[in-house]
């Protein structure tokens, strides 16, 4: 019984581990392409200095994809439903831009050749309250080719290539 008693201790224990996790991470947003495979998922915290954007995917062309925040939360392939970058300031597109950034505007991501890779990017202009409470809601999504984080309004970044609404987890 003493066995048996550790055991469930130890499962309580991880239970609430899972849970606290969870919490840690309010908002996310899991990725499909336009075939609608699930491709990977972004978890979204707040942090002193920003947003804190986790990403994980699982199944994406080898190479460099432009990476945003989309200003509507509706992913209907080929996702030209979530709008354009989401952009409450009424600024240009570009990291580079000296007439922007969008609010939605994120470095690149680098796909290696196994197609799967794991990052974070800090998003210092937005919060997961903003994201989810954004009428319309907010979607993120990845485009065939890099962001050249200057031509306005998307950075010449080629077709959508997956998207995910951003909700509440
Ligand atoms: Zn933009």
């Amino acid at each position: 019984m003493r066995h048996l008693g550790a055991a469930l201790a130890l499962i309580a224990l991880t239970a609430t581990h899972t849970t606290a996790a969870a919490d840690n991470w309010p908002a996310s947003a899991a990725l499909h392409n336009p075939e609608g495979e699930l491709v990977g998922e972004v978890r979204i915290r707040d942090t002193e200095e920003g947003a804190l954007l986790h990403a994980r995917l699982l199944d994406l062309a080898p190479g460099a994809h432009a990476f945003h925040i989309h200003e509507s939360g509706t992913c209907e392939p080929p996702f030209k439903s979530a709008g354009g970058h989401y952009n409450p300031g009424d600024t240009e597109h570009g990291l580079d831009n000296p007439k922007g950034r969008h609010a939605g505007d994120m470095p690149n991501i680098h796909v290696p050749a196994s197609g799967k890779t794991e990052l974070e990017v800090l998003n210092e202009a937005v919060s997961v309250d903003e994201l989810l409470s954004n009428d319309g809601g907010t979607a993120i999504v990845l485009h065939a080719g890099a962001d050249d984080y200057s031509t306005d309004p998307a950075g010449a970044a080629g077709s959508r290539i997956a998207c995910g609404v951003i909700s509440k987890r």
